[in-house]
């Protein structure tokens, strides 16, 4: 990996293996809804792009999302980075996922942002997403196969209309195609997230690798389908297997020669405080920290001694 980009990551503990042990991330759910249906999710749980399947995250709006970040920066002060990666993709929820960042931004400006995504609108909010200075995007990619494609994703939804089978995989593909490039020309971070699928795109992944790779992703996370039958998704219900781990590793080691593989991912909740593999997020819910605290004047700011409690509303 290039030295500037080792500098850019160091203490970002989801990218960097050095810095998961040092520093702390949380992410906030706040993103409900999503625009296409991926085969190993269950709409009733987290977006399974990032997280385990079968996990429900609390959901916040923007302010509620805000407060508690400055409520979890008091207290974890290794805090370095905030996604947002959920309940659903962040970008089909664009007016949330945004006033979120920006309220975070306006009184947290040291915590970097970073967001997760399916791709499929990248390319409509690059510009607002280079404006909050967002400098870390994921991106999920299973394929560059609309073959492959249709067998992953069930319908896309865009524009207004709803797409199926080969069509829908091609418009997928298109845009995470053209939200890779504008985000190496915007000089924004690019991860991809893929799914392995044994029988479907396993023998793929080292060509999805190498595409990335040309386009400018510093990093490729291969994470292997979960698709249990009591988590309700299409792949659960219809006998679709995960890798084994030696699989899981044979696929990595094959992409490994071409560029830095992400093997640390612990497929966090879209609500998880903490250091990687030390969830803190039930420390931190509504009901137990933020009952005494309503969603805030915002009477919290960070200045040269970290972060500062306006005392005027006594909201600590
Ligand atoms: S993008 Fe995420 S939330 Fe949407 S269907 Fe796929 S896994 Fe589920």
């Amino acid at each position: 990996m290039e030295e500037k980009i080792k500098e850019r990551i160091a203490k970002h503990p989801c990218y960097s293996e050095e810095a998961h042990h040092h520093y702390a991330r949380m992410h906030v759910a706040v993103a409900p809804a999503c625009n296409i249906q991926c085969n190993y999710c269950n709409r009733k749980y987290d977006c399974a792009n990032e997280s385990r399947p079968g996990v429900v995250s609390e959901l916040l709006t923007p302010e509620e999302a805000a407060h508690k970040v400055l409520v979890v920066a008091s207290k974890i002060p290794q805090m370095t980075v905030l996604g947002i990666a959920g309940p659903g993709d962040p970008l089909a929820n664009p007016e949330k996922t945004f006033r979120t960042f920006e309220l975070i931004a306006d009184k947290a400006p040291d915590i970097k942002l970073c967001l997760s995504t399916n791709g499929l609108m990248l390319p409509e909010y690059i510009d607002r997403i280079k404006q909050l200075n967002i400098d870390h995007v994921t991106i999920t990619l299973n394929t560059i196969d609309p073959e492959i494609g249709a067998q992953i994703y069930s319908w896309v939804h865009y524009k207004r209309k709803r797409y199926r089978g080969v069509e829908g995989a091609k418009i997928l593909l298109e845009k995470q195609m053209e939200g890779l490039q504008a985000l190496r020309e915007a000089d924004i971070l690019c991860k991809v997230n893929s799914v392995m699928i044994p029988g479907i795109n396993d023998q793929h992944l080292v060509e999805v690798n190498k595409m990335i790779r040309e386009n400018g992703a510093f990093l490729h996370n291969i994470m292997p389908l979960i698709s249990a039958p009591e988590h309700g998704t299409h792949f659960g219900l219809t006998g679709q297997r995960g890798p084994t781990s030696s699989e899981l590793k044979s696929v990595q080691d094959s992409c490994s020669g071409n560029m830095k593989m992400m093997r640390h991912c612990r497929q966090c909740r879209a609500d998880a405080v903490g250091l990687l593999g030390e969830d803190r997020s039930q420390e931190f819910t509504l009901s137990i920290n933020c009952q005494n605290h309503p969603p805030p004047k915002f009477s919290a700011s960070f200045g040269s001694q970290g972060l500062v409690y306006n005392p005027a509303n006594g909201n600590r």
